[in-house]
């Protein structure tokens, strides 16, 4: 890894980062990997991003306090909505949802749970759709090898084992 000032080589070591740049300010990684370089300049590296993103908020989601304003901004950000369109969703107007985030006012109960249970049905929707993915992916798999008749099937696909035996047999 390159230093982004000086382009000298860096030195990687392993350090705690308090995560700001995620919105929160309660998040610190542990053993996050770090590149340092002798100019003093560090780069950090997060690991599997996406999901770090996605566990942060399953965890806001889960917890049983009121949600802060950095929390609503992070909710919204998991859902990929502007302000307005999170607006739109929850049937408030986008002033609303600026003061939520701004804590200009406190977002009610009601709306809390709102937002938890939408961010909720997205990670719901999410799974199902990598689950969809998965299985596309394999049977296009599938579908290859049976082409070159050889069949290597995944444990999951046992029940279509005996249909593509018989299509390998009469390819
Ligand atoms: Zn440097």
């Amino acid at each position: 890894m390159k230093c982004d000032k000086c382009h000298k080589e860096c030195r990687k070591i392993a350090g705690t980062h308090h995560y700001t740049e995620s919105g929160l300010d309660n998040v610190w990684l542990l053993n996050m990997p770090m590149y340092e370089c002798d100019c003093g300049h560090k780069i950090f590296e997060i690991p599997a991003f996406m999901q770090l993103h996605d566990f942060l908020a399953k965890l806001i989601v889960e917890k049983p306090l009121d949600l802060t304003r950095e929390e609503v901004k992070f909710l919204r950000k998991t859902l990929h909505k502007s302000s307005k369109e999170l607006a739109s969703l929850l049937e408030v107007s986008p002033v609303t949802v600026s003061r939520w985030e701004s804590g200009k006012s406190k977002i009610s109960h009601a709306y809390q749970l709102l937002l938890k249970t939408i961010v909720y049905t997205h990670f719901k929707h999410l799974i199902v759709e990598n689950a969809l993915e998965q299985m596309r992916k394999e049977r296009e798999k599938i579908e290859r090898q049976i082409k070159k008749k050889t069949i290597e099937l995944p444990l999951p696909f046992i029940a279509h084992k005996a249909l593509l035996r018989y299509r390998y047999a009469n390819a």
